[in-house]
């Protein structure tokens, strides 16, 4: 069997999801992640999307338009996403960062940017919601934008964010490491 990344933190994601909740992919990339948000929030609920090329905005889109579901796919960094979502009791909020595979690796995430949209992000998280964060480096990505977050987290009141953080000891080739806020 193989168990991938992207199923290990769907599985800690669908207990924070359900139907017609409101949640955000902030970083659309292949759609994958959107896609799995609007197969948990359904046609009731709300999947608001960000991506800054419009290579990943006609990925997704292509991957959603088999199915009914109810996803606004934007053009814009993640780091405005209060100008576009206006609900305020988001669920859950995923970050996948890095560049896209297959992409231009200079249309990567960016420590600054990241860090601004997290912020954003805690605005609009409702209480008891989840933040995922995917962080990936090493190779292209170095460690720059792995620290930079992960020292911006560790300064955040312990009694308003739960956080976790996830690594991997024998896998190979810098694994990339999840990171869970839970608002509380
Ligand atoms: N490294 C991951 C994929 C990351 S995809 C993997 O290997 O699976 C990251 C996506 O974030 C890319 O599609 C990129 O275009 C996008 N991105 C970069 N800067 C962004 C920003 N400021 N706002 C939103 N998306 C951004």
């Amino acid at each position: 069997m193989r168990i991938t990344m992207t199923d290990w933190i769907h599985q800690v994601l669908d207990g924070y999801i359900k139907e017609g909740d409101c949640c955000i992919d902030a970083t659309m990339g292949k759609g994958g992640d959107t896609y799995y948000l609007c197969s948990k929030t359904g046609i009731d609920g709300k999947v608001y999307a960000f991506d800054v090329q419009e290579d990943a905005l006609r990925q997704t889109k292509e991957k959603l338009d088999k199915h009914e579901m109810n996803a606004k796919l934007i053009l814009d960094g993640h780091e405005h996403m209060k100008k576009y979502v206006k609900e305020s009791e988001v669920s859950c909020i995923k970050f996948n960062l890095g560049y896209l595979p297959g992409g231009d690796h200079h249309l990567a995430t960016k420590t600054n940017t990241t860090i601004e949209a997290i912020q954003a992000g805690f605005e609009l998280l409702k209480t008891g919601g989840i933040m995922s964060i995917c962080i990936y480096s090493g190779g292209d990505s170095g460690f720059e934008e792995r620290d930079g977050v992960l020292e911006y987290l560790s300064q955040l009141d312990d009694r308003k964010y739960f956080i976790a953080r996830q690594d991997f000891p024998n896998k190979r080739n810098n694994p990339p490491m999840p990171v869970f806020i839970i608002k509380l």
